[in-house]
């Protein structure tokens, strides 16, 4: 019943069909939806990947013993701390599959990341879900949903769509509230991106709270969404866990490779940081000019009122060939999230908004 109830994660279309359905040229269309980086793969991870073709035919090393070691030595943890995943999207779906049955809860925050009720009601348990404050966490709120069936806390940090952050002070004030039984996941998919100098290492908390676990991503900042690599950091206990029910080959070799290359490439990881800071700037300021009201972002992209519905906003933009991510879905239906493109991909979308505005 709790799969049948479902609503699916709904990705966007493949630009292709989009630019088919509007009668557009596909290679003039700019795709400003997924929060994907806008330099592309790094040089470094391609030419990994290229030295990988001779490997295809055999089966990936099921530890990801090269990217562990990388990994660990970087983030100054313990090899055995990583849990590796098809993305970061697949460990939220094994710790909820872990952690949660029937007779469990889960708790997260209103406009928090869509696959959290997913993972919740496909386990079979019930999601509470806490009314935000000023779009983000409210953690005062979260800490007292907390139920004796609770098992799981959800937190993202940068939160995705709002963008919305909590500080170190504030993440330690509910973690200390947080039964030790209740697992805390602490979603980072763009911590590389929140350059602030307040804005929490969850690494740095592992150590002082057992039931924290973090969960992080090659797809934005590295540049890897197609590749598919996540992973969480925890205790060593529960990521014992977790390789339990972990598929043994749900990392492919090609994209390990790719990511071994690209944690050692600090100059693509700072060339993003920059592209993402430059165009956040440049697409505020296009706001402001237009007098839009958006929400302030620590990730790499920004949430906007529309002024209008959403997704009409949404199909206007797209007649002029440009995709950004309605999230009607996220009980916004009078905003648009648009991802941080580069500074000509920004400026076709602060145009085409322009235009639909004044039309
Ligand atoms: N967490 C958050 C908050 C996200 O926005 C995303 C990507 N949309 C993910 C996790 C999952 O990303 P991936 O599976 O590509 O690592």
């Amino acid at each position: 019943p709790g799969v049948r109830a479902l609503n699916p994660y709904l990705p966007g279309k493949p630009v292709e069909e989009l630019a088919r359905e509007q009668g557009l040229d596909a290679s003039t269309i700019v795709k400003l939806a997924s929060n994907e980086n806008p330099l592309g793969a790094a040089p470094s991870s391609c030419e990994a990947v290229a030295g990988m073709m001779g490997e295809l035919a055999r089966y990936p090393d099921s530890s990801l013993y090269n990217l562990r070691d990388s990994l660990s030595r970087k983030l100054a943890v313990e090899p055995d701390q990583i849990t590796f995943g098809n993305g970061s999207n697949d460990v939220l779906v094994l710790l909820a599959q872990c952690y949660l049955k029937e007779g469990c809860s889960a708790v997260f925050s209103e406009y928090a990341f869509v696959v959290y009720p997913i993972a919740v009601q496909a386990a079979g348990a019930e999601s509470i879900v806490v009314p935000s404050k000023h779009w983000g966490h409210d953690l005062e709120a979260m800490a007292q949903a907390i139920r004796s069936d609770t098992r799981m806390v959800f937190l993202a940090n940068p939160n995705n769509p709002t963008g919305t952050s909590f500080s170190e002070a504030e993440l330690r004030i509910f973690l200390e509230k947080v039964p030790e039984e209740v697992i805390v996941v602490l979603d980072e998919a763009y911590f590389e991106y929140a350059v602030d100098s307040g804005h929490p290492d969850g690494i740095l908390l592992l150590k002082e709270y057992p039931n924290l676990v973090l969960t992080r991503t090659f797809s934005k900042a590295y540049g890897l969404a197609g590749g598919r690599v996540g992973y969480s950091v925890s205790s060593v206990e529960i990521s014992s866990v977790l390789n339990r029910l972990r598929q043994p080959f749900n990392v492919n070799n090609l994209v390990e490779a790719a990511a071994v290359a690209v944690l050692e490439d600090e100059d693509y990881l700072n060339r993003s940081r920059q592209v993402n800071q430059d165009g956040m700037a440049q697409i505020e300021a296009g706001f402001k000019s237009m007098n839009i009201d958006y929400i302030p972002s620590t990730g790499n992209f920004i949430t906007f009122n529309a002024g209008m519905n959403g997704v009409d906003c949404y199909q206007r933009l797209l007649k002029l060939g440009v995709i950004v991510r309605p999230v009607a879905n996220y009980g916004m239906p009078d905003h648009l999230r648009v991802s941080i493109g580069l500074e000509e991909e920004n400026q076709r979308f602060l145009d085409a908004l322009s235009t639909v505005k004044h039309s």
